[in-house]
């Protein structure tokens, strides 16, 4: 399999789960409890999805976030495997799965983002330059 839409080696588990829609196992993210302030970026195209400044604990096991970065930063669209209707989320770029939106996150968005460790790549913010 060749992805594509970028060059970029990714390993076996990020391909799963940006490539094939893949999950995580819970609580096994890197990013589950990260407080680190900073962007989220698509680990496949590095453009930025979410900020640290919406990352929130759902107490699921998973990065959640109750708002992407922008509305053009991700696209959603109906998933009704696993004999569940969901809402998938993906780079609006290249089109990598990230993980799903709920109705149940908090104010003001009332979203939840649930989000893949290994579909996102933390910029912290003192790291980052212009
Ligand atoms: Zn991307």
């Amino acid at each position: 399999m060749t992805n594509k839409k970028n060059n970029l080696n990714l390993t076996p588990e990020q391909n799963y789960v940006t490539q094939k829609h893949g999950t995580e196992p819970a609580f096994s993210g890197k990013y589950n409890d990260t407080k680190t302030e900073g962007s989220y970026n698509c680990v496949c195209c590095g453009a930025e999805l979410f900020s640290s400044s919406s990352k929130f604990n759902s107490r699921t096991g998973w990065p959640s976030f109750w708002e992407p970065v922008s509305k053009e930063s991700v696209e959603t669209q109906e998933d009704l495997s696993a004999g569940m209707k969901r809402i998938e989320v993906h780079c609006q770029n290249c089109e990598s799965h990230l993980g799903h939106v709920f109705a149940d996150g908090p104010e003001p968005t009332g979203l939840r983002y649930c989000i893949n460790s290994v579909s996102l790549d933390l910029k912290p913010k003192d790291e980052q330059e212009d």
